[in-house]
């Protein structure tokens, strides 16, 4: 295969996402999920109800444009939909991202740990990661990855409130990100937990992007707070229309379906649902933290629908022994080598599960 993109293509670092196998088309029941930060929640009904209508439909392409979605969403940003796009998740939107700021031997800055995806996009394009450490608070460090920009910078990710941590940049570090990173840089926001953040109190990133001269792209996901992972919905904000079409070149023709593109919409019309899901899931978080702390636990601040903690034990290993128990966590490798779980807030069942099987494990 020698000369083709495939070499480069294949030595990308990020693998796949590991498979859970369904059981008969259905999530299998007898698992506990607590690894992909998914809502233990269905969609709002309304949002189900319109997924169905649009299965009338299902010969014919969707919209395109994904005016009904793109309405929606410029009711609730203000921002006007020549400057968005969308993806089939906002994962699709990030390496777009990538795509449009950087070419072969271009260096992107971002935080590390993150999420993969924009970083896997730079790859694609044949672009240099340059990582940098986290907070100790697990929250992007600004002033480190001001520090790690140079000429060759394209790209500059955050990831507010961070995967696979929770923490959240502050306004004041945001304000200074925004105008410092040079005019020649992109700068992507990846708010895949916007929501769980804006109604904690988080900064309004949106908002602060006003004062940046420069370029940039926020992502958010209809696979968190909207309870929507099966389904495959993700949009961008863009600083302008020709970033936007940029990104809008990248899609596939037709990349959003029917039932996923009517089902964003009214998700997004029903506040009522996504007001009830952000308040059961910091309600949930709130008692997976205080039982975890009974368990000598330390959780890191987070504003999203999970939690990440240092264990009295390493984490790879508590991780084997709970899918033996048929219960998924996500271990990591930070802050150092007991490393922590990245545990997602689920329902108050498996909770309980997961309460008792780390119990025993700690305390056997
Ligand atoms: C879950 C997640 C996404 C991507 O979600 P999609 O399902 O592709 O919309 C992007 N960024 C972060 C930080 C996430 O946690």
């Amino acid at each position: 295969m020698g000369g083709f993109p495939i070499e480069r293509i294949r030595a990308i670092t990020f693998p796949p996402p590991p498979s859970i196998a369904d059981v008969a088309g259905r999530a299998d029941v007898g698992l506990v999920r607590m690894n992909f930060n998914e809502s233990a929640r269905a969609p709002s009904p309304k949002a189900m109800e319109a997924a169905s209508l649009a299965l009338l439909d299902a010969n014919r392409y969707p919209d395109h444009e994904s005016r009904v979605l793109a309405a929606a969403i410029h009711d609730k940003t203000g921002v006007p939909v020549d400057r968005m796009s969308f993806g089939n998740g906002s994962g699709e939107v990030l390496v777009a991202a990538a795509m449009v700021s950087i070419e072969p031997g271009d260096e992107a800055v971002m935080p590390a740990p993150t999420f993969p995806t924009c970083g896997k996009g730079v790859q694609i394009a044949g672009g240099r990661i340059v990582n940098v450490p986290l907070k100790p608070d697990g929250s992007n460090d600004i002033p480190a990855m001001l520090a790690a920009v140079t000429e060759r910078t394209r790209l500059f990710y955050l990831c507010t409130p961070n995967n696979p941590t929770g923490g959240v940049i502050a306004a004041d570090d945001l304000r200074t990100a925004f105008n410092k990173v040079p005019d020649t840089c992109m700068l992507v926001v990846d708010e895949a937990y916007f929501e769980f953040a804006s109604v904690e109190g988080g900064p309004d990133v949106l908002s602060l992007l006003k004062e940046r001269a420069g370029p940039w792209i926020v992502t958010r996901s209809f696979s968190k707070a909207y309870c929507m992972a099966g389904l495959r919905v993700g949009y961008a904000l863009a600083s302008d229309n020709d970033i936007a079409y940029g990104l809008w070149q990248l899609r596939p023709n037709f990349n959003l379906g029917r039932p996923a593109l009517a089902a964003a919409a009214a998700a997004m019309r029903d506040e009522a649902y996504l007001q009830e899901t952000l308040r059961l899931t910091i309600a949930g978080r709130q008692r997976l933290s205080e039982a975890l702390a009974s368990l000598g636990f330390e959780a890191f601040p987070s504003f999203a629908n999970f939690l990440t903690v240092r264990a009295p034990l390493p984490a790879s290993k508590l991780g084997r022994e709970l899918e033996k128990k048929k219960i998924l966590v996500q271990p990591l490798p930070w802050p150092d080598e007991r490393g922590s779980l990245r545990i997602t807030v689920d329902s108050r069942e498996s909770t309980n599960r997961l309460v008792e099987a780390l119990a025993d494990l700690i305390e056997p």
